[in-house]
């Protein structure tokens, strides 16, 4: 679900109004204006990023700070006669349109012209005058402007145009000696020869081509330019070289010294072992190869995975020499290649292996964190009751009953409360929770093995009962809760473990390293399980990101499409992942904890983008779908990097080799 108008607020009270904006018609204007009309639609849902989008022509729609910097700046007001160069795809004029009286605006492109004015006529503005061409010489016939604004960047501020002010008018404009680096200034006109001028920020621009501009042969067509908010230097000013030096080769993944150089973290209370996505066979056989060292060596005896309790439950039967309880295979929802892998079969079967003959309080035991399972979960809390109470399962089946025509299409449930207009079934689920754990002595003492389990279906049809909810508010409340559900359920496990419990985490990056030092805190207002735990832990959480450069990995086009093995494209240029790319290790351990590579983890703090991919990959939209601005020194704890990755091999019809019986997989 997109919700166009909250994520519109939230942008301008995030981005702008949270990064000094202060001018109430500009955040009053930006707050109104529908961005997402102003892009192609495959980037509707990407509109209120905090970042500029590709738009036809090659060309940008600026990044919405900047927007509003400039308007800002320029000081646009009521009844204001403005001049916008460089329309682009018409967003900013429109902005203008909705604060001053008149609008003229010029673009060098007639394709953007056409579009952006097809968007002024859906829209129903009245007040701008669009016109094609060079508007580096500006507009004199529609003069004296109050403000003019150039959304391109040349080499000085074109007297011509400083001519077309008003006496007390103002402009802003990007200007700088290379294409595309430039400082902002603002000339105000203050009588009629006297100009003063104004240096701002440091910004990227697309270049102004015109007579009063760069040449054509100056600026040749750039496929992708981006007029950003200056961030780090591309080039990576011998960070490289830094990271060369500072990074750990690792041996072969199946060598016994790759575990040995983990040893390190092999003190904490929880170690998260991340990946930078759903589908690289790299990342889960070096999780597999770290966990064993951890479980081996360190004494590590719970492996907490994002995966949903009931499909895990499986498994940690499997991996006990348990009987299997429930006959239908696991692991059947989408994405079914996430957990159904050769790697992971192959970590099952050693844990298997490794608690063969061990009494149970010396076994490693496996679970899931997720919180997806709504309709297994509630049976499982139904058949535990079956077994221990009777008359409790069926005051359960009652309760449960009010999910229960949503539990196969769950999102309809919080899409029926959102209408209904409260929370049909959050009394019911919250009551049948507390119920079970209020009577944990009397179960524990009749089926104790068992109470954990059906404890754990509780809480999560409980939280999952929210979580439905929350998506029809907003991305952040439900990604806030399904984190919050994880972290809970990894403390439970602690807890049921005793004060030696040590717990190994596999999740996606994007829930392991620390959300205050990405995006998604810092503008999103996200937080995830490797911030709960550093919060909760400080240094006995050790948190471990992956990378990579390029290769191929399984994903799919959109959920609940089929899996494919896709080219990851090579990373960009101003990345993080570039950055390990051109320190040259094919693959490494760079060590992140506080003080061991005091200077390079404050050359690389600043920030950059780091590539981020799911269960769906979509190269065509990637800064957009994938790259989220970071921290990374400060989001781990250590990156482990492998240059060149492939794709997981999702287990197909084939039998599996090793074990004779179908399960756990059901082969
Ligand atoms: N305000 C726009 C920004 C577009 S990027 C938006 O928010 O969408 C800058 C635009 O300036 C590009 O579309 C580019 O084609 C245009 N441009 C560059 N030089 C120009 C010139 N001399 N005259 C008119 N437009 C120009």
């Amino acid at each position: 679900m997109t919700d166009f108008a909250q994520q519109r607020q939230r942008m301008v009270d995030r981005q702008l109004a949270g990064r000094g904006i202060t001018d109430a018609r500009v955040l009053e204007a930006m707050g109104t204006i529908p961005r997402e009309a102003f892009v192609a639609g495959n980037l509707h849902e990407f509109a209120y990023e905090d970042s500029p989008l590709p738009i036809e022509a090659g060309q940008t729609i600026s990044q919405p700070f900047i927007v509003a910097r400039m308007l800002e700046a320029a000081e646009v007001g009521e009844g204001d006669n403005v001049l916008e160069i460089g329309a682009g795809s018409g967003y900013a004029a429109a902005v203008m349109a909705a604060i001053a009286a008149s609008v003229y605006a010029i673009e060098r492109h007639a394709e953007l012209a056409e579009l952006a004015r097809q968007r002024f006529d859906a829209l129903g503005y009245r007040n701008i005058q669009l016109r094609v061409g060079d508007g580096s010489g500006g507009w004199p016939e529609a003069g004296p402007f109050d403000a003019i604004l150039a959304a391109a960047g040349g080499p000085a501020v074109p007297d011509v145009l400083r001519r077309q002010l008003a006496i007390g008018g103002r402009l802003v404009m990007p200007v700088g000696e290379t294409l595309h680096r430039q400082r902002l200034v603002k000339v105000t006109r203050v009588a009629q020869d006297r100009f003063e001028q104004q240096d701002l920020d440091e910004v990227r621009f697309v270049p102004l081509v015109g007579s009063y501009g760069w040449s054509e042969q100056d600026a040749p067509p750039q496929p992708r330019a981006e007029p950003v908010a200056a961030r780090a230097p591309v080039d990576g000013g011998g960070l490289p070289g830094m990271i060369h030096d500072a990074i750990e080769p690792l041996p072969d993944i199946d060598d016994p010294a790759f575990g040995r150089l983990f040893d390190r973290y092999g003190d904490a209370r929880v170690v998260l072992l991340g990946e930078a996505s759903h589908g690289t066979s790299e990342f889960y056989r070096a999780r597999g190869a770290i966990t064993r060292r951890l479980i081996e060596a360190h004494g590590f005896n719970i492996v907490a995975v994002e995966a949903d309790w009931p499909d895990a439950a499986a498994l940690d039967r499997y991996v006990r020499g348990r009987a299997a309880t429930r006959q239908e295979p696991i692991f059947q929802r989408f994405p079914t290649w996430m957990w159904r892998n050769r790697d992971v079969a192959r970590f099952i079967d050693w844990l298997r292996g490794y608690n063969k003959g061990k009494p149970m309080q010396a076994q490693a035991g496996f679970y899931g964190l997720d919180l997806y399972s709504l309709d297994s979960s509630i049976r499982a809390v139904i058949e535990y009751l079956d077994k221990v109470d009777p008359e409790a399962a069926q005051i359960a089946r009652h309760r449960y009953g009010c999910l229960m025509p949503w539990s196969k299409e769950p999102a309809q449930y919080g899409r029926m409360a959102l209408s209904a207009g409260y929370a049909l079934c959050e009394k019911a689920v919250v009551q049948m929770l507390r119920e079970l754990l209020s009577r944990r002595m009397e179960y524990a003492q009749a089926d104790g093995e068992h109470f954990l389990d059906a404890a754990q279906n509780a809480r999560l049809v409980s939280n999952a009962e929210a979580y439905y909810r929350a998506m029809y508010y907003g991305s952040a409340e439900s990604w806030n809760l399904r984190d919050s559900h994880m972290f809970e359920t990894l403390e439970n496990l602690l807890a049921a473990g005793g004060s030696r419990s040590r717990a190994v985490v596999w999740a996606h990056n994007s829930h392991i390293g620390d959300a205050r030092q990405t995006e998604m805190g810092r503008v999103r207002e996200e937080l995830n399980l490797g911030q709960l735990c550093r919060q909760r832990f400080g240094a006995d959480a050790a948190l471990l990101g992956f990378g990579t450069h390029t290769g191929t990995v399984a994903a799919a086009d959109d959920w609940d499409e089929p899996m494919k093995v896709m080219e990851v494209r090579p990373s960009r240029r101003d990345s993080y992942e570039r950055l390990f790319h051109d320190a040259g290790q094919p693959r490494g351990l760079l060590d992140l904890r506080e003080g061991v590579h005091r200077q390079l983890c404050g050359r690389l703090a600043s920030g950059r983008l780091e590539r981020f991919i799911g269960v769906i990959y979509r190269p065509d939209t990637e800064r957009w779908s994938h790259y989220v601005e970071c921290s990374l020194p400060r989001q781990f704890d250590g990156y482990i990097w492998f240059d060149q990755t492939r794709a997981v091999e999702p287990l197909g019809e084939e039998p599996r080799t090793g074990i004779a019986e179908t399960w756990p997989f059901g082969l």
